[in-house]
């Protein structure tokens, strides 16, 4: 097995560079390897699917607005005559709630954001609570909302991503990768668990959360570690306007989903490694009195599922790492680090590797401030709004 470009991951990152390099038609034979086409561990089908461009760094907002136009017409550029697609597109926009002290950073980002063209908006107690009747305002100090935000089903992504890559000729391996074999500085071939070998002249790291341990591989040591999350899917039996994603500064995230709401809380306390345990009490203890004072028509609820699932987590700066890796070996391009945002920058980094490779640059979205440089050089380009 040769092929022109080797794609190392299956998730929605690694199937959106397969499917943007195969649409421009000059790549050449592409593979995507992926160990686990049910994605049981996949960081993707785990997500809660949010799109939101209230961040601090232009790179961050430029891709969720990319992200956000792409993904609402996702489902008519990738529906075929045999395969129908949905991503469930829903625009119920985003809201970030300051109840932590940080609300000066807030501000400066909302105006960062406005100056990039973002439709955010201030909201003072009275406007938050004409628009959001639900939420208990009284320790809120500042509220940015941004309308045009929305999500999405994650996982019906990345199958259309990877269905149409499929359909534009990319091949996919279902294959665990074990080791690689370097020489003259370059990447010569991969090796699977069953024994065989897979060569290429240029490869793609795009393994989530397991890049870190990859690319050890290759000798090449980039800060990515998997950062356990839990989540949750509850029901709430009380009327309640329709809500946006509620992220809170405070650590509180959630959405409507279906008949009740997804989300969770992160508990700062879990050191980053895998973790798969479901905590027996931290709903009940920490997160449902969290969602009770915030909306306290939540004080009944009922706990449906939980699950976990794991960030890549750019231990540098919580940023996405992006671009050719900058030591030997040089053919080796990186795309992980994504740590909650790799739904929603997925269509953004797609198109970013396949004009860095096949016109030589970027042209929609500058990502070299994203590139593995500050990871050699080890200088932080850090996101200042809620992660
Ligand atoms: C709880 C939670 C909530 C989130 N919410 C959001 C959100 O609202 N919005 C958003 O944009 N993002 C969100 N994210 C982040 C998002 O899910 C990830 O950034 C994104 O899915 C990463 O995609 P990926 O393709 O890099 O990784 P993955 O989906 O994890 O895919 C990596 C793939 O690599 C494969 N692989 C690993 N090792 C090997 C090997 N040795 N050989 C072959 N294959 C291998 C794995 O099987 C896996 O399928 C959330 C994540 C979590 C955990």
């Amino acid at each position: 097995m040769n092929y022109d470009i080797v794609i190392i991951g299956g998730g929605i990152i690694g199937s959106s560079i397969a499917y943007h390099l195969a649409r421009d038609g000059r790549a050449g034979t592409i593979a995507v390897i992926e160990r686990d086409s049910t994605y049981a561990k996949a960081a993707t089908p785990r997500g809660s699917g949010g799109i939101r461009q209230l961040f601090s760094l232009p790179e961050n907002i430029e891709m969720a607005r990319y992200g956000l136009d792409f993904y609402k017409n996702f489902d008519q550029t990738m529906t075929s005559s045999d395969n129908q697609i949905s991503v469930a597109f829903r625009r119920q926009g985003y809201l970030f709630l300051s109840d932590g002290g940080s609300e000066k950073v807030m501000e400066q980002n909302f105006h960062n954001q406005q100056k990039l063209g973002v439709k955010a908006e201030l909201l003072d107690k009275t406007q938050l609570l004409q628009l959001f009747p639900s939420i208990y305002n009284d320790d809120i100090k500042l509220a940015v909302y941004s309308p045009d935000d929305a999500w999405i089903d994650a996982y019906c992504a990345l199958t259309g991503f990877k269905s149409n890559a499929r359909a534009l000729g990319v091949t996919y391996i279902g294959e665990e990768i074990k080791s690689a074999v370097i020489k003259d500085k370059k990447i010569k071939s991969l090796t699977c668990a069953n024994g065989s070998t897979i060569a290429g002249d240029l490869f793609i790291l795009a393994a989530g959360a397991w890049s870190g341990e990859l690319a050890k591989y290759f000798d090449v040591n980039i800060p990515i570690e998997p950062m356990s999350r839990e989540s949750y899917y509850f029901r709430c039996d009380k009327e309640m306007e329709p809500l946006p994603f509620i992220k809170t500064e405070t650590d509180l995230a959630f959405r409507p989903e279906g008949e009740g709401f997804t989300g969770g809380m992160p508990d700062w306390s879990v050191k980053a490694g895998w973790n798969w345990e479901l905590s027996p009490s931290r709903f009940e203890d920490t997160v449902w009195p969290a969602l009770a004072q915030r909306i306290p028509s939540m004080e009944t609820i009922r706990l449906e599922r939980s699950w976990r699932g794991h960030y890549a987590r750019n231990k540098l700066d919580y940023n996405a790492i992006i671009g050719p890796w900058v030591a030997d070996p040089h053919n080796l391009f990186i795309a992980t680090g994504f740590s909650g945002h790799g739904i929603m920058h997925a269509p953004a980094a797609g198109l970013a590797i396949s004009e860095l490779l096949l016109e030589g640059q970027y042209k929609t979205v500058d990502l070299t401030r994203f590139g593995a440089e500050r990871i050699v050089t080890e200088k932080p380009y850090r996101e200042l709004g809620i992660v």
